[in-house]
């Protein structure tokens, strides 16, 4: 967060230049590519540098912690099929800039940051923006967030190991999961959609190779 939260012509400008960018990297879904045209990217990032901010990259946002890359953030958004009024659930809200897409999109998005520091950076920078629908949790996102379940969707930014069993217990029949999932030779992620199909059991299905940070056990002070 730079303090910057002016949203000029110019930032608007910046930002249909990525939309459209992103739309000739294979994004099709309107509603994702209307979020992206909408969130000012520029006030998450720690740079005043606004151009950084509407390059499709990876940027750090302190406490060793990345704000995923635009098309990461698009890829995932449009396999995890979002529709206006659904409950959804993310893992490691990071910038929170994320979890603003998803409101954007209609969504009440609960997040989830174990890192202590950031949970607070990120959660006072929310206030200023009008995503009202997004709240954010200090926890373990291992654990979901019992309380508030069942939820439509859940989304997970960092690297996990496994399919958290927590989560899928946390989710709708019909609900929709997607998570970066670790490969078997350490050598970065598969994304992956699962599925809760009525009989219980998961569907699983892959879409390409990704590299995240990873998702961590407790919550951390740092
Ligand atoms: N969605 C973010 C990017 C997140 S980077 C954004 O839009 O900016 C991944 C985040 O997951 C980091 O902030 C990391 O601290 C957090 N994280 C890692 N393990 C976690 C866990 N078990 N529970 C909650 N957050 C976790």
């Amino acid at each position: 967060m730079n303090g910057n939260f002016e949203d000029n012509y110019r930032h608007k400008g910046l930002r249909k230049q990525l939309v459209e960018l992103l739309r000739t990297k294979g994004i099709t879904d309107e509603n994702v590519l209307g979020a992206i045209g909408e969130v000012p990217r520029h006030v998450f990032l720690d740079s005043s540098f606004v151009e950084l901010a509407y390059q499709d990259k990876a940027f750090p946002i302190g406490s060793g912690q990345t704000i995923s890359q635009p098309f990461t953030v698009a890829f995932q958004t449009e396999l995890l099929k979002v529709e206006s009024g659904m409950k959804v659930l993310e893992i490691g809200t990071g910038s929170g800039y994320q979890a603003c897409v998803l409101a954007a999109m209609g969504a009440r998005v609960f997040t989830i940051e174990r890192q202590r520091n950031l949970y607070f950076k990120t959660k006072a920078m929310l206030e200023h923006l009008p995503y009202v629908r997004v709240k954010s949790f200090l926890g373990d996102g291992y654990e979901g967030l019992p309380t508030y379940k069942p939820f439509d969707r859940v989304i997970i930014t960092a690297a996990a190991p496994v399919i958290p069993r927590h989560l899928i217990e946390q989710m709708n029949v019909g609900g929709i999961m997607v998570i970066p999932l670790n490969d078997d030779d350490g050598n970065g992620q598969k994304m992956m959609r699962i599925t809760v199909q009525a009989d219980g059991k998961l569907k699983r299905e892959s879409f390409g190779d990704f590299n995240f940070v990873p998702l961590l056990k407790n919550v951390a002070d740092d």
